[in-house]
């Protein structure tokens, strides 16, 4: 029923056009049951260039219902059966990484060529990974008595409601169905305000291969439409990727229906760097790891650089010259390295940080990169970044997540004591460590309270490789096998009396 090309499209405002106004609802691209909808626009811009449904608690009703009965047929094919259709998924996606790439630089304002094409990639890469681990959907036999069989069966929970937020939506959004359906559940996702777009041509292309009901998708609000998919009975767990606040808003409900959940939460992670790392490699990961690219909209952002006291100064001068060379601009464009701010209620939030940063006595603000000059971009939620140095521990922007292009970087003297501050937050989600002495290394990466350490390199998320946040940054684990089988699964056991 649709508009949209089969074909990859190189015009993502046209295909943003053509994806207007539906959810995806038992296999149909279907408006809302209200007929609602709300604007989708470009921050780059401030141009509207899409309109999405606004979901409600009716379309919530339809898509878990559609589900509840796919999902009883689709757990009656074989694993391997639905692993072979989730790994086909991905060679689709993959021949239109490009087309998404473009469609979620448009809705959310992160650089095509640094940042949302790489997005893209990643989400076929998750596809072709769960895809292949359809066959390791097996229990075990357990010794018990000699004339009785016991074994285990792994069996899918039923219809698992996903949310997602915008900043990497098609990513998460795969962590949590790819597995999700190899294990033999249906999905109702709901898309974040922000960006519903490329998840929405994401779900055609997985129509066209996945049995219709199996996966549905809404778009809508939290409270509105997020809220009733959490509430709905023959929801049967929950996966959610957000803030703090929203994820305790969601673990109440859940622990209302005594449903499992999983939750993948914010971050303030520390980077540590000592003085004998190696200086070049450690600057261009502090870039890196701060998402510069992405305007510091990441749970993973180092948000915290404490930096050893002898290279401190030099440290901070080579941040400050790596960023400025950056291009800030039009995020569709292949030359721009970092793109705008998602919307303007992030922008004010941002900047009312960097004010208060700014306004500290003993605090110094460098301001990085230039802001665009091309008249069209006027409009744009374009933020300079900025790197604070002169911060205590007690600032807010120490402790609090910014979600935006905003690092603090300060000295330290003592390993010890870099540790306790580092593990002095209420996150826990990542922690880098920078040094070419091992044995230091490995050591604190044992101590930082933390779901992922890395030493001498960032974040890149592996489909095969645990990932989840300790303290408030979550619960539970995404990617990886184990956390198809502990998150999507329950472990039935069954035992036969022969005698
Ligand atoms: P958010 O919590 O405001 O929204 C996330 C999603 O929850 C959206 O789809 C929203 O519509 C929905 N929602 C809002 N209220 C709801 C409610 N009452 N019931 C059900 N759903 C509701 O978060 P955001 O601002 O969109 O995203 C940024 C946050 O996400 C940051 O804190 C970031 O650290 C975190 N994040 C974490 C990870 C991770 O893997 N740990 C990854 C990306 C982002």
């Amino acid at each position: 029923p649709r508009h949209t090309p089969d074909a990859p499209s190189a015009d993502p405002f046209a295909l943003a056009t053509a994806l207007s106004g539906v959810h995806l609802i038992g296999g149909q691209f279907v408006p809302s049951r209200s007929g609602k909808t709300f604007p989708v626009v470009n921050p780059a811009t401030g141009a509207e260039v899409a309109t999405a449904a606004l979901g409600d608690a009716a379309d919530v009703d339809a898509a878990v219902q559609n589900a509840a009965v796919a999902q009883k047929l689709w757990a009656k094919v074989p694993a391997r059966k639905r692993g072979a259709l989730v790994y086909q998924c991905a060679a689709l996606l993959k021949a239109h990484a490009d087309e998404l790439g473009r469609l979620i630089a448009l809705e959310t304002g992160k650089a095509l060529r640094t940042e949302s094409r790489v997005e893209a990639n990643v989400v076929a890469d998750i596809f072709e990974f769960f895809g292949g681990l359809g066959g390791e959907l097996k229990g075990e036999s357990v010794p018990f008595a000699p004339d009785v069989l016991s074994v285990t069966v792994r069996e899918p929970l039923g219809v698992v409601g996903a949310i997602i937020p915008w900043n990497v939506p098609m990513l998460l959004m795969a962590l949590k169905i790819a597995p999700a359906l190899v294990a033999g559940n249906a999905v109702v996702v709901k898309s974040a305000e922000e960006a519903p777009l490329a998840v929405l041509r994401i779900c055609e292309l997985l129509n066209r291969i996945l049995p219709h009901g199996v996966f549905n998708m809404l778009s809508g609000f939290g409270p509105d439409c997020g809220a009733p998919l959490v509430e709905h009975p023959l929801v049967r767990k929950v996966t959610f990727t957000g803030s703090v606040e929203t994820g305790k808003i969601v673990a109440r409900t859940a622990a209302e229906k005594l449903i499992p959940l999983t939750l993948e939460l914010g971050g303030k992670s520390p980077m540590i760097v000592f003085a004998d790392c190696n200086f070049d490699k450690t600057v261009a990961g502090a870039i890196t790891s701060m998402r510069f690219t992405r305007q510091g909209q990441s749970c993973t952002a180092a948000s915290r650089i404490y930096v050893e006291r002898p290279i401190f100064d030099r440290f901070v001068a080579a941040m400050k010259q790596a960023v400025d060379a950056m291009v800030m601009g039009d995020p569709l464009d292949e030359k721009t390295d970092i793109g705008t701010i998602v919307s303007p209620g992030q922008m004010e939030k941002v900047r009312a940080y960097i004010a208060e940063g700014t306004a500290t006595p003993g605090a110094t603000a460098l301001t990085c990169s230039a802001m665009p000059t091309d008249p069209a971009l006027k409009k744009g939620l374009f933020i300079q970044p900025v790197i604070f140095t002169g911060l205590t521990a007690e600032s807010r922007l120490v402790r609090e997540e910014i979600f935006g292009p905003v690092t603090v970087v300060q000295p330290f003297d003592d390993a010890e004591i870099v540790l306790a501050e580092a593990n002095d937050s209420e996150y826990g989600l990542a922690a880098s460590l920078w040094t070419n002495n091992l044995k230091i290394g490995l050591d604190l990466a044992h101590r930082l309270e933390a779901g992922l350490v890395q030493i001498n390199q960032n974040l890149v998320v592996q489909a095969n490789l645990s990932y989840g946040g300790v303290k408030s940054s979550g619960l539970g684990k995404e990617a990886s096998l184990e956390a198809m089988l502990e998150h999507f699964t329950h472990k039935k056991t069954i035992m036969v009396n022969m005698s």
